[in-house]
Parts: C-alpha cells; sequence; structure tokens
C-alpha cells in the first residue's frame, strides 16, 4: 500500500469549478452579492471601532446588466482591495481553497457545502463568465487595482483609475448563460435569494410619485422622480427584538414573505436564541386542512439574512415543515448538503430547540387563552398530532394542551376527558372506553344512540387520528379507543343489568341458521343478543381493530402488519333477539315472505351504516315503493 499527496495542478480548476463545483449556476450573483456585503459590513464596523478614518456614508451595492456589452456589474462601496490583498484573497486562497475542495471531493458530492467554506465563492462568477474583472480601490490611500481572468489560471494586475472606494465586479457572460443578462432572470434570482439582506441592494430605477405642489390644480398630473429601485428589505422583521414588534408587524412580514398568501397566519413564533448556537426566525402557523399535500409556500433557511433554501428537512422537525416563516442562523452552511446536516450537532441541537419552542408557545396560547385556543384547534391540529406521534419529547408537553372535542362542540384534554368517563364509561375488563366518531354525518344513528345512554363521544377526524389513538392506548394504562359502530354500544360499555332474552336456546338457534341462510353476503357475522326492546332490531358494527388497521394503511406506518393487500371489508351484524321485529321472522311461516322481511330489514341497517349503494340501493327503493303502495 502506497500513500500520498495528490498533487493537483491548477489547470484543472476552472473545469471542476464549471462542472462540479456547484449545482446550482444561479447561486453565482448570490456569492457575489454576499461578498459585496461583507465587503461593506467589514467598512462599517472598521469606521464604528474607529480603525478607519474615513466616512462610512449610506452605501449601497448596485447590479447593473448590460445587454449588448454582455456583461453584469456588481458595484460596492466596502472596503475594496489594495494589490496586495487581492492577491492574497483573490490569487492565493482560491487555490488553497481549491486543496481543501478537492480533499473533501471524494465524499462530497456535487451539492456539498463548498461555498463561503473554502474561499471560492468568488470563483463561481466562472461558472456563467468567460471572462472576470475586478476593479477595487481600498479605503486605505493606496492605487486602484485592475485584475481581470479568461478563465485560465494566468490573470492580469494592472494600475487603475478608480477614485471611489469600493469594489466592481465585471462578468463577461459566456454564450451559455445569457439568461443572466435578462432584467427579469436578474430580479428573480435578486428576489430568491437576497430580498432580505443587509444592504441595499439597487437594480435598475423606479418612478416615484411626489407629492403636488400646493395651489396645483385638480387635473394637474403629480409631478414624478427617478429614483434608485432598491428591491431588498434590509431590516426584516426577524433581525428586531420581538419587544419592538406588534402584531401588525408580524402580519405585514409574512406577507411580504409570501405574497401569494391570502390567508392569515393563526399565531406566529419568534424564535431568538444566541447559546449554544445562534438563530433568529418566525415561524407562522398557517390555517392547515386536512389535505397532506405537500405546500408550496415553505419555510426559508437564511443565513445571515441571505436565502439558503427552503428545504429545510433535517433542520426542522419534520412535522413542523408544515409551519411557515423563516429561520436564520450562521451555524447553518450555506450550501446545505443533507449528509453534512444530519450529521451535524448544531443542526440537532436546533431541531430540538424548535420544537421545544413551539409546545412552549402552544402551551402558553392554551393557558392563556383557552377559548380562543380551541377555535384554532382544527386548524392546528394536524401538526400537533403529527408532532405527538413522531417526537416523544413533544408528545409529553402536548399531551397537556392537546384538544379532544366532542361531537357537541365542547373540547378536553386527555387528563379531562378520562377524568369525566372513567366512572361511566368501562369494558367489561374495566378499561376505560373512549368513544368516538369521525364523521358526524355519516355515523348519526350510532351517534345518537350513544348519546341517549349519556355517553361522552370524540370528534376525531384528522387522517392520521388511528395513529395517534394507538400510541395513545400504548402509553397510558387502561384505556382504549372505540369508534361508536366498533360494535353494538351495550357492548362496547357494560351495563350494570343484563338483559335475559326472551327466546328460548332451540328458539335462537333456529332463527340463527335461517337468518345465516337468508343473508347470502358473506363479509357479514350474523350475532345473537338480547337487547332492550327500544334497541334497533339488527345493527351493523365493523371491528375497531381490522377498521382502524385498514385505515393506518392508508395513512402510511401500520401497514406491511398483514403483509400484502388490502384487508376484507368486515362487519357484524348484531340481531336484538329482544325486539319485536325479531320475533316476527320466527314466526312468519312461509319461507319467502321471512326471507324478504329479513333483507329489508338488513337493507335499512346497511342505510344506516352508509352500505347501501348502487345497485342494492336502487332496488331497494323499488322495493320501498312497492311496500307503501
Ligand atoms: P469567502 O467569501 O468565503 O471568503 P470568496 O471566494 O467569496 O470567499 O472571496 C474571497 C475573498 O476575496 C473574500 O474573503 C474577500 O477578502 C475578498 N473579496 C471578494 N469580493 C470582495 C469585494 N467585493 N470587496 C472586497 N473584498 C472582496
Ligand atoms: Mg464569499
Amino acid at each position: 500500500m502506497a500513500t500520498g499527496k495528490i498533487n493537483v495542478s491548477v489547470d484543472n480548476i476552472f473545469p471542476l469549478i464549471k462542472k462540479f463545483l456547484y449545482s446550482d449556476h444561479e447561486i453565482f450573483l448570490r456569492e457575489l452579492i454576499s461578498n459585496a456585503t461583507d465587503a461593506t459590513l467589514k467598512m462599517k464596523h472598521l469606521t464604528t471601532i474607529g480603525e478607519a478614518k474615513v466616512e462610512y456614508g449610506n452605501p449601497i451595492i448596485e447590479v447593473k446588466a448590460d445587454k449588448e456589452g454582455k456583461k453584469l456589474h456588481i458595484i460596492d462601496q466596502g472596503l475594496g482591495m489594495t494589490e496586495e490583498e487581492v492577491k492574497k484573497y483573490i490569487n492565493e486562497v482560491a487555490f488553497s481553497g481549491a486543496e481543501e475542495f478537492l480533499n473533501k471531493y471524494e465524499d462530497t458530492a456535487k451539492d456539498s457545502g463548498i461555498i463561503g467554506h473554502f474561499g471560492l465563492g468568488f470563483y463561481s462568477a466562472f461558472m456563467v463568465a468567460h471572462k472576470v474583472e475586478i476593479i477595487t480601490k481600498s479605503f486605505k490611500d493606496e492605487p486602484a487595482v485592475h485584475w481581470s481572468c479568461d478563465g485560465s489560471p494566468e490573470f492580469i494586475m494592472e494600475p487603475a483609475d478608480k477614485e471611489t472606494r469600493g469594489t466592481e465586479i465585471i462578468l463577461h457572460i459566456a454564450d451559455d448563460s445569457t439568461e443572466f443578462l435578462e432584467d427579469n432572470r436578474i430580479k428573480e434570482l435578486l428576489s430568491k435569494y437576497n430580498k432580505f439582506m443587509p444592504i441595499p441592494i439597487k437594480f435598475g430605477m423606479k418612478t416615484e410619485t411626489l407629492p403636488k405642489p400646493e395651489g396645483a390644480k385638480e387635473e394637474d398630473p403629480a409631478p414624478t422622480k427617478e429614483v434608485d429601485n432598491i428591491i431588498n428589505n434590509p431590516n426584516p422583521a426577524w433581525t428586531k427584538q420581538p419587544a419592538d414588534l406588534e402584531a401588525k408587524d408580524y402580519q405585514e412580514f409574512y406577507r411580504e414573505l409570501y405574497p401569494m398568501q391570502f390567508e392569515e397566519p393563526l399565531f406566529n413564533i419568534h424564535l431568538n436564541v444566541d447559546y449554544p448556537f445562534n438563530l433568529t426566525g418566525i415561524l407562522y402557523f398557517p390555517k392547515l386542512t386536512n389535505d397532506l399535500n405537500v405546500q408550496k409556500d415553505k419555510i426559508q433557511l437564511y443565513q445571515n439574512q441571505v436565502f439558503v433554501t427552503d428545504n429545510v428537512e433535517g433542520i426542522v422537525p419534520e412535522f413542523l415543515t408544515m409551519l411557515r416563516g423563516v429561520i436564520d442562523s450562521p451555524d447553518i452552511p450555506l450550501n446545505v448538503s443533507r449528509s453534512y446536516l444530519q450529521a451535524d450537532g448544531a443542526v440537532k441541537k436546533i431541531s430540538s430547540y424548535i420544537t421545544r419552542k413551539v409546545a412552549d408557545k402552544l402551551n402558553s396560547l392554551f393557558k392563556n387563552n383557552r377559548e380562543d385556543f380551541e377555535a384554532k384547534w382544527n386548524d392546528i391540529k394536524i401538526v400537533i398530532e403529527y408532532g405527538m406521534l413522531s417526537e416523544d419529547k413533544f408528545f409529553d408537553k402536548a399531551d397537556k394542551f392537546a384538544l379532544y372535542p366532542t361531537v357537541d362542540g365542547s373540547y378536553f384534554t386527555f387528563e379531562e376527558l378520562q377524568e369525566k368517563i372513567k366512572d361511566t364509561q368501562t369494558d367489561k375488563d374495566g378499561k376505560t372506553v373512549i368513544l368516538y366518531a369521525s364523521d358526524k354525518e355519516a355515523q348519526h344513528s350510532y351517534i345518537e344512540t350513544a348519546k341517549a345512554k349519556g355517553y361522552e363521544i370524540l370528534l376525531l377526524d384528522s387522517p392520521i387520528i388511528g395513529h395517534l389513538m394507538q400510541k395513545l392506548e400504548g402509553s397510558k394504562e387502561n384505556i382504549s379507543f372505540a369508534r361508536v359502530d366498533a360494535d353494538h354500544i351495550d357492548k362496547l360499555i357494560q351495563k350494570e343489568e343484563t338483559q335475559i332474552s326472551k327466546l328460548s336456546d332451540d328458539e335462537k338457534e333456529t332463527l340463527k341458521k335461517e337468518l345465516e341462510e337468508a343473508i347470502t353476503d358473506k363479509s357479514f357475522t350474523v350475532q345473537l343478543e338480547a337487547m332492550d326492546s327500544d334497541s334497533s332490531p339488527f345493527t351493523i358494527t365493523e371491528p375497531e381493530f381490522m377498521r382502524r388497521m385498514k385505515e393506518m394503511q392508508q395513512t402510511g406506518g401500520g401497514g406491511g402488519m398483514f403483509g400484502m393487500g388490502a384487508m376484507p371489508e368486515m362487519y357484524n351484524l348484531i340481531v336484538n333477539t329482544n325486539h319485536p321485529l325479531v320475533s316476527e321472522f320466527l314466526n312468519t311461516k312461509t319461507a319467502k315472505k321471512k326471507e324478504r322481511l329479513i333483507n329489508q330489514s338488513l337493507d335499512l341497517a346497511k342505510l344506516s351504516k352508509g352500505l347501501l349503494k348502487g345497485k342494492a340501493l336502487t332496488e331497494f327503493i323499488k322495493r320501498s315503493y312497492e311496500m307503501v303502495k
């Protein structure tokens, strides 16, 4: 075995940069504006600490497109560079940075975290330009420098006649990149990456309307003036202190972030931490429906006010990716590669910090204004339920404020609910039974039956609730969930008195046989039960376990449990042997009449469970008209 150092010749650098270094060519502008911003901020710092005895003024950064000359200019009024500095930062560092890049190259993909880390941001200009010029004058009293390079390793450096402080970068746009000379494309990039950068960025001019002079006539047009078109907001809300912001500031910022979003957010969470990592941001809870489809307005990730990505997977726990807003952290590298992120300790801490902040905010909303929290519950529950499912730490906190609404519009916490029903709703093993419905309309008759007995019925209708019930049953003692149609209500909940059947054992045997003969549909299992005579003669139920598994398969998770394929439809037909109609089955002499009676009753039960459809429904209606005629 031999080890050694690969000697990379400089000739290889430019083709490499162009091909592999950057996944996205468009980021060159972000990099150059970031450098211009850095140069300006450095100037500001040096003047504030008194190290530079020059006027800081009101510097801006200008982007200028020269379509005819095929040139793009990025001009700043920052600290500039002396000849020595150009040599050091532009000529030399890039090569050492390149060395680092190549060391890393083996295990990092195209979109790995290179720019900014290795002093190669500047060289991203060569992705779109065949020649790059730098004209720069330092704030120090030294002559201006003109550097140019046509993409080969040789560069030219000569004196320049620039009088003002700062740097101008000129890109001679390559033929395959002329899109970057188009106004609209540049605007698009500026608004994507630079919308909230801290130094004003000018792109073109715009017309501003001035107030009319005194004494002007009605019909006189208002005077106008050409002014710099500044495309960014250098002081976005998240960089300010929460104490300095009002509710309307948060709303306005939401509008700024998502101009196409017309619905107001429900509430926001201002993030602000500087130890053990640095992070600021504002998260918004939008109104969410039960539709779990990915939305397009996502949380945006910034690094020092530079847009990085709106793919925050790995930084924000998955259940919170449904929120909107901004996260800004200098501790998150500009170019975010997934594998890097997952391994990064700071990023992990960020994720759990955000989870904690969100839980605390929800808890305080719940505590301070429960009524309002209840009103918002329907719009936020999906995030909370998802969080409770996926993050144990969040579960522990949310368990105290997660709400369980009833079909009548009351809201309980889990503890309140348990307290309310623990003595009245128990099954034969003494477990507390939490009754619920998922659809008030479809399960109406079952809800009414359960209500008549004085039971609490929850309305749980989010698509992932099955998974959450499963989790609650596993983590709480002695409780189980049952949908109102999971079994006959008197079997779901233990009643004091047991009913005595009016039928003899022989009669029951005959009845069962006759029912099974008359009912040809094999998805029904006939069960005879002695119940109140005013309970329905037939009730169709669907065992909780099977139904829930089936639903959970549809929303992911819990799948695979039964191997492949859809699970079969399975229903129980509970027959109340104490109901007069059931006695009539037995007493009916002709077989044909008996069968008709049974099937008409079964259809009624199906109708009440929403199972009567299509041809069967048409025939049922036809038959019923015949009967009432
Ligand atoms: P990084 O920004 O990660 O340091 P770059 O390759 O983007 O790496 O830039 C290299 C260096 O060149 C910068 O650190 C800075 O010292 C210098 N530089 C680049 N652009 C400017 C500019 N507009 N004004 C002053 N210095 C600049
Ligand atoms: Mg840079």
